[in-house]
């Protein structure tokens, strides 16, 4: 709209000009002088379009990255809980240092069952929400939602023990926090939970011994933390005490 409107003049102009040379018009010489006024218009009017184009194009420019942006982080962030969830955790770079810990709450079935899915959300919040609240205050060196009433934790400790001893207090803080923060669970949600130093053997070991550590946790009777000493033995910690089975 904005081109048909600047060439409007100086094709109007022109017209004028062919009809005089065909002698259909008779306007004097001096209108030929028309012709650079309305080619100056025509440039002004040009400039300010394509600045105003360009302006709009950079606005939706960034619009589209903030958006981008926005769903990428979507993409990396559990909706429930807003903890990072499980593509989130599959693109984390370990370090041979770092501590997996896996935790599952025991049971979680029966809060749904007892109390409806809403009130198991809930559960989930608050246990998402601690888990932040430790990353954080440095505890943890980040926290998952892997999927259901799973969630992965890495833990930045100096060795296994140590590790254990920070992620069976949070842990131990779960079932504190759900019933302090969802009181109308009237029964103790506990955790379970394994973990294992990802060391020279990388992450997908790691996994698989924290996954068979919090196995043997749920199998011993849950609300405990459990994981493999060097000598294949598993250590737990129940709920603050620890023994080699
Ligand atoms: P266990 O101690 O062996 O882990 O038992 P559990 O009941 O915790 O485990 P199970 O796998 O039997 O049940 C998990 C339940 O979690 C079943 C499923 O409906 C529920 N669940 C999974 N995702 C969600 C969710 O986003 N919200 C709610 N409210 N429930 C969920
Ligand atoms: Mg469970
Ligand atoms: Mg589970």
């Amino acid at each position: 709209r904005v081109l048909t409107l600047a060439w409007m003049l100086p094709i109007a102009v022109l017209i004028e000009r062919i009809g005089r040379g065909l002698n259909l018009t008779n306007y004097s010489q001096m209108t030929d002088f028309n012709l650079y006024l309305a080619l100056s218009a025509e440039a002004v009017v040009m400039t300010m379009a394509i600045a105003w184009r360009v302006h709009q194009v950079r606005r939706e420019r960034d619009e589209a990255l903030v958006l981008g942006h926005r769903l990428a982080d979507e993409a990396l962030t559990d909706a429930l809980t807003a903890l990072p969830n499980r593509r989130d955790f599959d693109r984390r770079v370990w370090r041979r240092t770092d501590m997996l810990g896996i935790l599952d709450l025991d049971r979680f079935k029966r809060v749904n069952d007892t109390y409806g899915h809403e009130t198991g959300d809930e559960v989930l919040r608050v246990t998402g929400r601690l888990l932040e609240s430790k990353v954080r205050s440095g505890q943890l060196l980040r926290a998952w939602r892997l999927g259901g009433e799973e969630f992965a934790v890495a833990i930045a400790a100096s060795s296994i023990d140590e590790g254990a001893i920070v992620l069976n207090a949070i842990r131990d803080g779960i079932r504190a926090e759900i019933a302090a923060r969802v009181p109308d669970v009237k029964f103790a949600v506990t955790a379970s939970a394994g973990v294992a130093r990802i060391g020279e053997e990388g992450m997908r070991k790691a996994y698989r011994a924290a996954d068979s550590a919090l196995y043997t946790a749920k199998s011993n009777g849950r609300n405990r933390l459990c994981w493999e000493t060097g000598h294949s033995e598993i250590a737990t910690i129940f709920p603050r005490r620890r023994f080699a089975a």
